[in-house]
């Protein structure tokens, strides 16, 4: 049977993981069921992870019969997962023709973190990020992104509510989320949900490279944490970075963070910042940044340093440098933390996931190109 005749059997039923709680009540309502139905098997969807409505024995049989004929619980894939010396685990997980994302779990101490994908690619081309040079293929369906979680809960032993494995969510993995923002909404609607994963909002944070209207958007339509990628604390060179910031530059960045933290005054806004060797880590930059923030004291720093990817012309800055930098920011009371490089021996860090993209854009041959050239000069 040919792929095509796959896509379209399964096609034929819903999957419920594309709904979130009240998507959920509207499908058993279409069916003629009550809606505290879709409630009891929301829970065991996500609370027991079940994916056999064979299992949920609190549900009738007539209703369990009509959920086989109608729908399916379709978690992504698992092609390949591997843990890391450091605990670090990823997956690299199927979706549609042959593309393929990842997620990965870190876990800590006093918690464990899933950073979850959120588009196959990313068309915003940051010039520091592998994903960048695979370009970028299509939106993550709802589906998609939290299955994400569900893959990685099952495996992990999750208990809603009881054995938190995964304790925090990050939307840092591939792709730029709020391109994608009626499907990520869902999900991270869904991870916050009682019935769903059950996480508080601080734990539900949405990383993105900048793009202003939507977070905007972001603010008025669901309570999670922001992150906003910076990396320059200068135009001339975030736009070099990241070419987003030519579209919104970091003045209307800033503004739209401000309105974000009007709106929500008991948050913060996270700021991430890739030191990157000779490009953004000197002192002057860190004054740059230091000038920034002090619009922003409730504001942090997460300084990551750079995680280097085969062809990339970038390297990571010195421990020392990164030391200095950090105490910099410090000294001027501006909240800085260091991001520990987790997982680089599975190439699971920051900037490292590259799944499998099946490119739109001629981003990937011409990166491809460029690295077919360098090999030809070095040899
Ligand atoms: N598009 C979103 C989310 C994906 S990137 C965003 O831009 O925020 C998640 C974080 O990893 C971002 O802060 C990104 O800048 C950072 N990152 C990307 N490539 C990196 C690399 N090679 N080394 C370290 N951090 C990187």
């Amino acid at each position: 049977m040919s792929d095509q005749a796959v896509t379209t059997i399964t096609t034929d039923k819903v999957n419920l993981l594309d709904f979130d709680r009240q998507g959920l009540r509207d499908f058993f309502a279409q069916l003629g069921e009550k809606p505290y139905r879709a409630e009891q098997v929301m829970k065991w969807i996500y609370h027991r992870l079940e994916d056999n409505f064979e299992n949920m024995t609190d549900v009738g049989k007539a209703l369990r019969a009509k959920l086989e004929a109608s729908c399916y619980v379709g978690p992504p894939k698992t092609l390949f997962d591997k843990g890391a010396a450091d605990g670090t685990h990823k997956w690299l997980l199927g979706m549609d023709g042959g593309n393929a994302i990842e997620a990965v779990y870190i876990p800590e101490p006093t918690r464990g973190t899933l950073c979850v994908s959120s588009q196959v690619g990313c068309g915003l081309n940051c010039q520091f990020c592998s994903t960048a040079t695979q370009g970028f293929n299509r939106n993550l369906s709802t589906a998609e992104v939290i299955g994400q979680m569900w893959v990685a809960a099952k495996y992990l032993g999750n208990v809603t509510h009881q054995n938190r494995r995964i304790t925090n969510v990050v939307m840092m993995g591939m792709g730029e989320p709020l391109l994608n923002f009626d499907n990520v909404v869902k999900a991270m609607s869904l991870m916050r949900d009682d019935l769903g994963f059950g996480l508080a909002s601080k734990r539900v944070t949405l990383s993105t490279a900048g793009l202003v209207p939507m977070i905007d958007k972001l603010s008025e339509t669901i309570d999670v944490s922001l992150a906003v990628s910076l990396h320059a604390a200068n135009d001339e060179l975030r736009t070099e970075l990241v070419p987003l910031n030519k579209r919104y530059p970091i003045a209307e960045l800033m503004a739209s963070c401000q309105r974000w933290l009007d709106r929500k005054p008991r948050t913060s806004i996270t700021f991430e910042y890739t030191l990157m060797k000779g490009v953004n880590d000197q002192p002057e930059h860190a004054r740059q940044l230091i000038k920034l923030m002090r619009r922003m004291p409730t504001c942090k720093v997460n300084l990551i340093p750079f995680n280097p990817f085969p062809g990339t012309r970038f390297e990571r800055s010195d421990a020392e440098t990164i030391r200095a930098f950090q105490t910099q920011l410090l000294n001027a009371n501006v909240l800085t933390m260091l991001r520990r490089t987790r997982g680089d021996d599975i190439d699971a860090a920051c900037g490292q996931l590259k799944g499998q993209v099946l490119d739109r854009t001629r981003r990937q041959a011409e990166f491809r190109k460029r690295l077919d050239e360098g090999a030809s000069h070095a040899a």
